[in-house]
Parts: C-alpha cells; sequence; structure tokens
C-alpha cells in the first residue's frame, strides 16, 4: 500500500485529509479521533466511580489520624487531636447507612485560628495526604459575591476538580482549605443598610457551599470560557478547612473573659505571651465578635487554634518532621555522594536568625537556602565529597547573602 492510500482506521478518512495520522501495529489513527477519543476518556473520568477511596477512609481511627500528623507536624497537640476527631467523624458521615432514625450528622467543617505560619495549611495538606484525597487551597480575599470583579465562590470547585484530574467522585470526596477566612469578615459589629462586598456577601456566598448543595461549575474557571460545559459538584461530602490569623481576636476574648484587653499597656513579649494564653479560651462567639455572620461560624462547627512557634518547635521543625527541610537537603546532598553534615550549633544559629528576622517556620527554608546555595552550587561533581557546616560557616554565608536585608526592613 503506498503512503497516499493509508487511512485512518477509525473514521476512514485518508491521510491527506488529516493534518496528522499515527501508525499502531496495524492501525492507523487520526488527529481528530484522537482528539475524540481523549474526550471519551475524560468523560469517563468524570463519572468513574471510586468505592475503594471511601473503604481506605474508614480504616483509620483517630489515634492513628494523629499519628499520621505526629510524623509531618510539630507541636499542636490539641488541634491535632480535634483534627483527628473531625476528620474521623467527617467520614463515619459519609459511610453511614442510610436508616429510618432522624439522627443526620452534621458535617464538620472545621476552622483554625492562629498566626500566619503555624502550620495551618500544613494541616489541611498532610489530611488530605493521608486520606490520598485531593486538596485544593484557595484564598478568601480573591472571592467576591457573583457579578463582581474577583472569582464566584464556584471557582473553588473549580480548583478542586484540577486537583481531582477532573474525576467527580474523587473531588466530591476531597477537601477545600479556605485560607485567609478571616479577610473577609464583616467591617463593622453593625449589619449595614449597604452592601460589604468584599465581607458579608462573600460569607453568604460559601454558605451553601459549606452546608452541603449541588454547584455547576465550569470545569476551567473563570468567566475566560464561556462556551465551557458545567459540571455539577455536590459539596456535601467535601470537607471544609478555613484557616486565618484573626488579628486583634484576643481583644474579644479578653473582653469575654472580662480581663483588660492586651495591647496597650503591656509590653511586646507580654503581648505575645497573652496572645497564646488567651487564643486557648476561643469560642464560637469571638468569631462573631470579630465579624463571620453566625450562619458561616454555624457550618464550620470544630474551632481548632494553633500555638505560635516558640524556639524549640522551629528547632525541631527543621530536623524532626518526616520531610524535614536539613533531611531534604541530606537527600540531595546524598543524590551527588557528598556527605553532608549540619551541627546543632549551625541549626540553633539558623533557629536564633529566623526568630531575629521574624521570618518564622516559612523563614527556615530561605535561611538553609542561603547557607547551602554555594555548596549545592560549587560540590556537585568536584572533587571534595564532604560538607562540614559550622556555626561559622553558616554565619558566613548569611552575611554574604541578601536575606540579610531583611534585617532591615522587620
Ligand atoms: P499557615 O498556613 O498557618 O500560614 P503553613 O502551614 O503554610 O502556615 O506553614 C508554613 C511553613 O512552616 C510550612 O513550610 C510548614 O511546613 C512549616 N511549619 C509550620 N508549622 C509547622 C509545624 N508545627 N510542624 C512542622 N512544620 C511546620
Amino acid at each position: 500500500m503506498s503512503k497516499e492510500d493509508l487511512e485512518c482506521s477509525f473514521c476512514g478518512r485518508k491521510k491527506a485529509e488529516t493534518n496528522l495520522l499515527i501508525a499502531g501495529l496495524d492501525a492507523h489513527i487520526c488527529d481528530r479521533c484522537i482528539e475524540q477519543a481523549h474526550g471519551i476518556v475524560m468523560e469517563e473520568a468524570l463519572h468513574s466511580t471510586n468505592t475503594e477511596l471511601t473503604k481506605d477512609m474508614m480504616l483509620k481511627k483517630p489515634k492513628a489520624i494523629k499519628e499520621f500528623l505526629d510524623d509531618y507536624i510539630i507541636g499542636q497537640d490539641h488541634t491535632k487531636k480535634v483534627m483527628s476527631v473531625a476528620v474521623y467523624n467527617h467520614y463515619k458521615r459519609l459511610l453511614q447507612p442510610k436508616s429510618d432514625d432522624d439522627i443526620e450528622i452534621q458535617k464538620s467543617n472545621i476552622v483554625i485560628v492562629g498566626q500566619t505560619g503555624t502550620g495551618k495549611t500544613l494541616m489541611a495538606k498532610t489530611i488530605a495526604r493521608m486520606l490520598n484525597v485531593p486538596l485544593a487551597i484557595v484564598d478568601a480575599t480573591v472571592l467576591t459575591e457573583a457579578g463582581y470583579v474577583g472569582e464566584d465562590v464556584e471557582s473553588i470547585l473549580t480548583r478542586l476538580l484540577q486537583a481531582a484530574d477532573y474525576n467527580l467522585d474523587k473531588a466530591q470526596n476531597g477537601i477545600v482549605f479556605i485560607d485567609e477566612i478571616d479577610k473577609i469578615a464583616r467591617k463593622s459589629d453593625n449589619p449595614s443598610i449597604t452592601r460589604d462586598v468584599s465581607g458579608e456577601g462573600v460569607q453568604q456566598a460559601l454558605l451553601k457551599l459549606l452546608e452541603g448543595t449541588v454547584v455547576n461549575v465550569p470545569p476551567k474557571g473563570g468567566r475566560k470560557h464561556p462556551d465551557q460545559k458545567f459540571i455539577e459538584v455536590n459539596t456535601e461530602n467535601i470537607l471544609f478547612i478555613a484557616g486565618g490569623a484573626f488579628d486583634g481576636i484576643e481583644r474579644h476574648i479578653s473582653k469575654r473573659l472580662n480581663m483588660q484587653a492586651v495591647g496597650f499597656s503591656a509590653s511586646k513579649n507580654e503581648n505575645t505571651l497573652e496572645r497564646d494564653h488567651l487564643l486557648r479560651y476561643i469560642i464560637p462567639k469571638d468569631l462573631k465578635d470579630f465579624g463571620l455572620i453566625p450562619e458561616i461560624i454555624g457550618r464550620l462547627p470544630v474551632l481548632a487554634y494553633m500555638n505560635p512557634l516558640d524556639k524549640g518547635t522551629l528547632r525541631a521543625i527543621l530536623t524532626e518532621p518526616k520531610n524535614a527541610i536539613i533531611k531534604q537537603y541530606q537527600k540531595l546532598f546524598e543524590m551527588d555522594e557528598v556527605d553532608f553534615i549540619i551541627t546543632e550549633e549551625a541549626l540553633d544559629f539558623i533557629v536564633s536568625q529566623a526568630i531575629e528576622y521574624k521570618l518564622g517556620a516559612r523563614g527556615l527554608r530561605s535561611l538553609c537556602e542561603a547557607v547551602l546555595t554555594d555548596a549545592m552550587y560549587e560540590l556537585p561533581g568536584g572533587e571534595d565529597r564532604k560538607l562540614h557546616v559550622t556555626k561559622e560557616y553558616a554565619e558566613e554565608k548569611l552575611n554574604k547573602s541578601t536575606i540579610k536585608k531583611l534585617k532591615a526592613v522587620s
């Protein structure tokens, strides 16, 4: 058969009529048929059911969930316990057989209060990793009510679908982490007549999602693709975790506790101590006083808090979690057959710098980068197979790096 006589084995088009004809063992397929087949595959993925998913989830009891969290998250014991129970109950709710009694288990969506960098996102990520379910992380500040500039709340579900590779069943059992929920608080306690576009309206829009409803979701998100087919996503089994720093909430707590408000006379140190101390007394009413509407609070029934990270915790974060930063560098150097040793003093020094520059846990990584970049550049492929990082070495590298400039800013 001559080249020109070749045809697509699926649609019968001649080679000349196609843009591309790909040869298989004893068949050919054209570009159009490939596209069509791809569409079918995507459609199938969307509707395939994954019964193993929920079975898997049921295996883990709260204690086992907490143990898993312990491997990745340092400290925050109380919150880990609260989260373990909430997650367990959530999946128990999914698996409950339909029964005649009228007891319907409520969704255990979670709200976590804690300063930035204390591990709220990490908590959500770790739970998603453990359950092997898709996770979407969204920022509440970009959300707006439908019709305003910004993203509609449905975009949250677009992200979740993307995280689930468009497997609808997986997405419907996934987790959504809504960061900076405190930024959509009502600006004043007074429910005003003029609508508060950025705050209350978004809270209202979120209500239905949190509770469980069927939403028409544009799979590609946004308004840029007006002709896309909507996908119906049921949010009933999606676990929502909201997080926020809620700066200043301690004033509401202390007021409630009938204590003198902090932040006016107290020195900076005492102030943070007070804050640690106060967050553990947080109750839903404080969130309401901060500006979340009661309906939202009702749909986030599990309230947890994160402690600020002290020196000991920061030090542990460097080396202890399963994928601790230092372990990652060790692995990187190992791949180049470089023996990497870092002294206790050097690690303490990095922690002290993170505290001094007020960089928190997030800063640990950039500090390590600053210390190790030269070595990671020089050593691979060279003669030297040993890297010994002492405090002096770390100090010298940090002094040279731009990270020093942060000090001037803070
Ligand atoms: P948040 O969401 O509260 O702002 P993140 O979860 O993004 O904070 O945490 C910032 C960084 O600090 C992450 O890289 C995370 O790995 C690390 N981190 C924060 N708290 C802990 C912790 N308790 N244990 C281990 N790592 C932590």
